[in-house]
């Protein structure tokens, strides 16, 4: 389904124009309008859905192969040095458009600052099987 009040389905399904990087029938793939780095891209599934929460194994099954092809051609392209893949769900997780998303950011040897961070803390071993073991049993 497309949601009329979605800047991504319009731009995903050509009605506002975009830089566009590649489309098959699932997806089109732009640049970032307020780019990280050179090349940043954005890979948008042409139907919506909010956040990863959705996303039908079908679509994420396609997404990784994908990834990996534009990885590639930043490498080959844009001579970049490395790529991140950033995907955010939710507010908390600083997801500013609600329409699933994943960044594909090239990165180059003079600017390695990085663009994922968090503080590393202790484990308690406790704890942390306590952890392992509701994730595995709140598993569908
Ligand atoms: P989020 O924070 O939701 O993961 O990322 C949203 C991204 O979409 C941001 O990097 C922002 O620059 C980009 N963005 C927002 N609106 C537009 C737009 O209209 N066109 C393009 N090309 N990028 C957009
Ligand atoms: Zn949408």
């Amino acid at each position: 389904m497309k949601k009329d009040d979605c800047i991504f389905c319009k731009i995903a399904n050509g009605e506002i124009g975009s830089d566009t990087v590649y489309e098959d029938d699932m997806f089109r793939v732009i640049l970032d309008l307020n780019p990280g780095t050179k090349g940043h891209m954005l890979i948008l599934p042409k139907e919506h859905y909010d956040d990863i929460y959705e996303l039908p194994d079908e679509v994420s099954g396609r997404l990784m192969g994908l990834a990996r092809k534009l990885a590639c051609a930043a490498r080959k392209g844009l001579s970049a040095d490395g790529v991140n893949l950033v995907q955010n769900n939710g507010e908390a997780a600083g997801q500013t458009v609600k329409h699933f998303h994943m960044h594909v950011i090239p990165r180059y040897a003079d600017g390695s600052e990085p663009i994922v961070t968090w503080t590393p803390h202790d484990s308690d071993p406790a704890e942390q099987k306590e952890l392992a073991k509701s994730l595995s049993d709140s598993m569908e």
